[in-house]
C-alpha cells in the first residue's frame, strides 16, 4: 500500500522562556493510504502536537513529515495553506464552526476561502450532507444544532474539498455516549466507504478500538503500535 504519512525521527520542544520543554522525542511513524490509525496517549504526552505537525499547523524542531511524499513545512506560507486545504481535512475536539455561518456556509468555507462560489458546489453539498446526515439542517446555525450535529457539520467541512487524509484530535471527547459512538460510526463509513486515511486522537479505548491501528505515545516516543 502506498503511504501516505511519513514521520522520521520527529523531535518537538517548546521554549518557555528558560526552559524547555521537550514533547516529542524522535517519532517515527508511517501511515498507508487507508488505514484509520487510533493515537492513545496520556494527557500531555504530545498527541494533538503531532498531529499539528502532521498536518502542518505547527513545526517540527528536528526530523521530517512527508504528507502524500510532500514536505508542508519547507513550503512557502500560501503553497502550504492551498495544499493543506486540499490534501488534509481537520477535525477538532469543539467543532470550531463560525457561529455566525449556517450549515452549508461552514462547510463551504474552504472553497469559499479559496475563491469559490457557493453557487457551484450545490450539488457537492447535497451528497456530503447526505453522507453526515444534515439534509435538513442546511440553513440552521451552530447554536441550533445538538453537538453531534456540530461534529457533523465539521467531518462534512472536513470532507468537502475531497482530501486523502482526516485529522481528528479527540472528535468526540465532548460528546456523550451514544453521540460519540455515532460519531464513530461516521469515521468509519468514511474511512470504508470512500477509502479516506483517517488519523484521530482519542482518550476512549472503545473508540481507538474502530481504528485499524493503534499508536501509543509515552514520554515523546512510539511505545508501540
Ligand atoms: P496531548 O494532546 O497528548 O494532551 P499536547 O500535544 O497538547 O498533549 O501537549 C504536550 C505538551 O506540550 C504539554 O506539556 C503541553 O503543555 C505542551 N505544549 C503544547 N503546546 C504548547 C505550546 N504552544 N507552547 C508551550 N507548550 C505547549
Ligand atoms: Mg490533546
Amino acid at each position: 500500500m502506498e503511504k501516505i504519512v511519513e514521520c522520521n525521527k520527529i523531535c518537538k520542544n517548546f521554549q518557555m522562556g528558560e526552559v524547555t520543554i521537550d514533547v516529542l522525542k524522535g517519532i517515527d511513524l508511517t501511515i498507508k493510504k487507508g488505514e484509520f490509525v487510533s493515537i492513545m496517549g496520556p494527557s500531555g504526552s504530545g498527541k494533538s502536537t503531532l498531529l499539528y505537525l502532521i498536518g502542518g499547523l505547527d513545526k517540527a524542531t528536528d526530523g521530517t513529515i512527508l504528507v502524500n511524499n510532500k514536505e508542508l513545512s519547507v513550503m512557502k506560507d500560501k503553497e502550504q495553506s492551498i495544499l493543506r486545504r486540499r490534501d488534509i481535512g481537520f477535525v477538532f475536539q469543539f467543532y470550531n464552526l463560525i457561529p455566525n455561518l449556517n450549515v452549508e456556509e461552514n462547510i463551504l468555507l474552504p472553497i469559499l476561502l479559496d475563491g469559490g462560489k457557493l453557487k457551484d458546489y450545490k450539488e457537492k453539498l447535497d451528497k456530503i450532507l447526505e453522507v453526515v446526515g444534515l439534509k435538513d439542517r442546511r440553513t440552521h446555525k451552530p447554536r441550533e444544532l445538538s453537538g453531534g450535529q456540530q461534529q457533523r457539520v465539521a467531518i462534512a467541512r472536513a470532507l468537502i474539498n475531497e482530501p486523502d487524509l482526516i485529522l481528528a484530535d479527540e472528535p468526540i471527547g465532548n460528546l456523550d455516549s451514544k453521540t460519540g459512538t455515532e460519531i464513530m460510526e461516521l469515521f468509519k463509513k468514511i474511512n470504508r466507504e470512500q477509502g479516506k486515511t483517517i488519523v484521530q486522537v482519542t482518550h476512549s479505548r472503545e473508540a481507538a478500538e474502530y481504528g485499524t491501528r493503534i499508536v501509543n505515545l509515552l514520554d515523546g516516543k512510539v511505545v508501540e503500535t
